[in-house]
């Protein structure tokens, strides 16, 4: 029987890694998160697994290619192992109901709120979501970590609407600060 189970922070990708510029497409655009290099490193350090989750409508919605949106995911995995960082998976939705294009214009399982990705990732490395986190920046993430079991991080950028109902475990600035509540709770 297996009894250690992992812990892990699952990491949305646009507004917490990188900048949100609505629909990257191109990987020369991508901007770091300042902070979230040391953050991540830190998190590591304590054991975590790190796993991004993101939601890329703009597949479905025909603003880019899977092509596109795996060239910008490889650039900033290598961004973040040049640094020390290492990944442990990445997960991506690349559907959309009201989407254009086929056959990513579907109502799925994986797009956030939806629990999908988070699945993915709990089963293939054996995650406990109790000792777990989501960090985000929409709605979508907060309801994600409700709806899996996982404690929630919302950095608050103020760039998306924000429904007061909708309460996360957390508020904060950045992944840095979500890093440093984190650690308080392993002493
Ligand atoms: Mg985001
Ligand atoms: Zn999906």
């Amino acid at each position: 029987m297996k009894i250690n189970k992992n812990k892990c922070v699952f990491l949305d990708r646009d507004g917490v890694l990188i900048k949100d510029v609505g629909y990257l497409k191109k990987p020369e655009d991508i901007i770091i998160m300042p902070d979230s290099i040391d953050a991540l490193k830190s998190l590591k350090a304590c054991g975590f697994l790190l796993i991004i989750v993101t939601n890329q409508a703009g597949i479905a919605k025909g603003f880019f290619n899977t092509e596109d949106l795996i060239a910008v995911n490889n650039k900033l995995l290598k961004i973040y192992e040049d640094k020390g960082v290492i990944i442990d998976d990445l997960y991506f939705c690349p559907h959309h109901e009201n989407g254009t294009v086929e056959p990513y214009n579907i109502k799925c399982s994986c797009r956030k709120p939806e629990t999908g990705m988070v699945l993915k990732g709990v089963e293939k490395f054996n995650i406990d979501t109790d000792k777990s986190y989501m960090v985000g920046d929409k709605d979508s993430d907060i309801m994600l970590a409700k709806n899996s079991g996982l404690k929630s991080f919302y950095i608050r950028n103020f760039m998306y609407e924000h429904d007061e109902n909708i309460a996360p475990d957390f508020y904060v600035k950045d992944l840095k600060e979500a890093y440093e509540i984190i650690i308080k709770s392993l002493l």
